[in-house]
């Protein structure tokens, strides 16, 4: 058992905190305060190579492994997990689900874009009718000459409005329920095919979430990702990929509040000492930092046995779990320590809290990750 990084893992790790520290923390603010996405960031996460971290070279990408990719969203979402939360999704959802289940020229037309960051990928999985429970997709794939035409709507799709390439799930056999679910890849640009209202959030403010709107699309025969009915399994077997991610932007979000209340505790002074020096404000920090050292290890096993090949679906939802809980706990630990500014916008751990939450709701909630969790143990004795 080996816990330590290779040198070229840290050396990623420091160049990934150099650029976030430079071409992030400045706007982060200003960016919650609009809600605003920012396009301006894409071509920089592209030029290092963010927006395809996990795929092969041949395919557009960097061709790093998952305990990369997981260092990568980890640092940026310790300064923004509006950023995190967009890298992950184009990374471990809308590319990387053309990256398992496509052809090879679906790879070609479709990922190579996506990976190389000149595309903006989303993946549509929820409906209004269908979010813990997926197999309840209502949209509709309806058989038609050299296609399919859909018709439904997807909500809280991160890029709805600024996407360029959306895989999305449509139901091809209403009764067969979720064996009746059919991964397709749309286009912006497609008749039928619209962003619907974008959310106003409690956090990861400038990270865009919006509704897709899909009337009487027409997707030809070559944007059918995959065999028909088998969406579904496809979708759970990214979710596996994708949860991890989610692990990291928790981390990476319990990490930024904690060195900020580290910090301050340092600085602020009462009853004549840096309030560090109380062993209230101690014990908090040694409780901070431990529940993020344990996050920290679920996740990066998770990233190492998916770098092996090996299936992660307990791994997976463990880490993503127990990430994302701490991190509420941690952010919100760390206004506590600020004490009265900790509840204004002047400190940063308002926003570490706000963005927070989301971990524990995305990619399935913490009562689902508890369900697979449950389902894994009990199935393996
Ligand atoms: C910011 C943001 C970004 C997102 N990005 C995407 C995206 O890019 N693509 C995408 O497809 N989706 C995305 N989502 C959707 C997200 O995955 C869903 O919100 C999530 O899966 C929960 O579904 P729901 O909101 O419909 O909640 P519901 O399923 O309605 O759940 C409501 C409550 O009931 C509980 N519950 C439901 N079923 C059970 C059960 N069987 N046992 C116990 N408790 C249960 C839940 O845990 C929750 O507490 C995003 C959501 C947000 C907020």
């Amino acid at each position: 058992m080996n816990f330590d990084f290779t040198e070229d893992q840290e050396q990623i790790r420091r160049s990934v905190r150099e650029f976030a520290e430079g071409e992030i923390a400045p706007h982060v603010r200003e960016w919650d305060e609009q809600q605003k996405f920012p396009v301006e960031l894409v071509p920089k996460l592209a030029e290092q190579g963010f927006m395809g971290v996990i795929f092969p070279e041949e395919y557009g990408g960097a061709g790093m492994g998952y305990v990369e990719y997981v260092s990568i969203i980890e640092e940026l979402s310790r300064v923004d997990g509006s950023v995190g939360i967009s890298v992950a999704a184009h990374n471990s959802l809308c590319s990387n689900h053309i990256y398992m289940f496509g052809t090879e020229e679906q790879k070609q037309k479709f990922l190579v874009p996506l990976a190389r960051g000149e595309k903006l990928g989303a993946w549509g999985l929820t409906e209004p009718g269908a979010g813990s429970d997926a197999s309840g997709t209502r949209t509709t794939a309806t058989r038609r000459e050299g296609g399919w035409v859909v018709n439904g709507a997807k909500n809280f799709i991160t890029h709805a409005i600024n996407g360029d390439t959306c895989v999305a799930m449509a139901s091809t056999d209403r009764p067969m329920r979720s064996k009746g679910i059919t991964a397709f890849i749309f286009e912006k640009g497609m008749k039928g095919f619209a962003p619907g209202k974008k959310e106003d959030k409690l956090g990861l403010r400038a990270s865009e979430t919006a509704s897709i709107v899909l009337e009487d699309c027409f997707v030809p025969d070559g944007n059918q990702l995959g065999a028909e009915g088998l969406g579904f399994i496809q979708s759970m077997k990214i979710l596996d990929g994708g949860r991890i991610s989610i692990a990291d932007l928790a981390l990476g979000i319990a990490q930024g509040a904690y060195e900020s209340a580290v910090r301050y505790s340092k600085e602020r002074q009462q009853f004549g000492k840096p309030i560090s020096e109380f062993q209230a404000i101690q014990f908090k920090l040694a409780d901070m930092a431990t529940q993020i050292d344990a996050a920290r290890l679920l996740t990066y096993r998770a990233a190492a046995m998916k770098d092996a090949g090996r299936k992660t679906t307990k791994e997976s939802s463990m880490a993503k779990l127990f990430a994302s809980e701490i991190s509420v706990k941690v952010s919100e630990e760390a206004i506590q320590i600020h004490g009265g500014y900790g509840y204004t916008k002047d400190y940063p751990p308002e926003k570490y809290w706000r963005d927070s939450k989301l971990c524990t709701i995305g990619e399935g909630t913490s009562e689902i990750q508890r369900l697979i969790i449950a389902k894994q143990i009990l199935s393996s004795v």
